[in-house]
């Protein structure tokens, strides 16, 4: 939870890869088009799926 907002920390947002094929926030809001994309943090897939790795198996490695 934010001051006035929830807000999404991008260290841990992976775009949902590794679980789902589409944001899952995104679908789920009742209100549309009010979870964006920071336009200061736009990540690759690979990016994306290197914070997967290191978010849910950091152990493995
Ligand atoms: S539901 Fe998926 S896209 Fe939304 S904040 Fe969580 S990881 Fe990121």
């Amino acid at each position: 939870m934010g001051e006035a907002i929830y807000q999404i920390d991008s260290d841990r947002c992976t775009e949902c890869i590794g679980h789902y094929e589409t944001p899952t926030c995104q679908k789920v809001c009742p209100i549309p088009n009010t979870i964006i994309q920071d336009p200061d943090r736009q990540e690759n897939e690979e990016q994306l799926w290197d914070k997967f790795v290191l978010l849910h198996h950091a152990d493995k490695l």
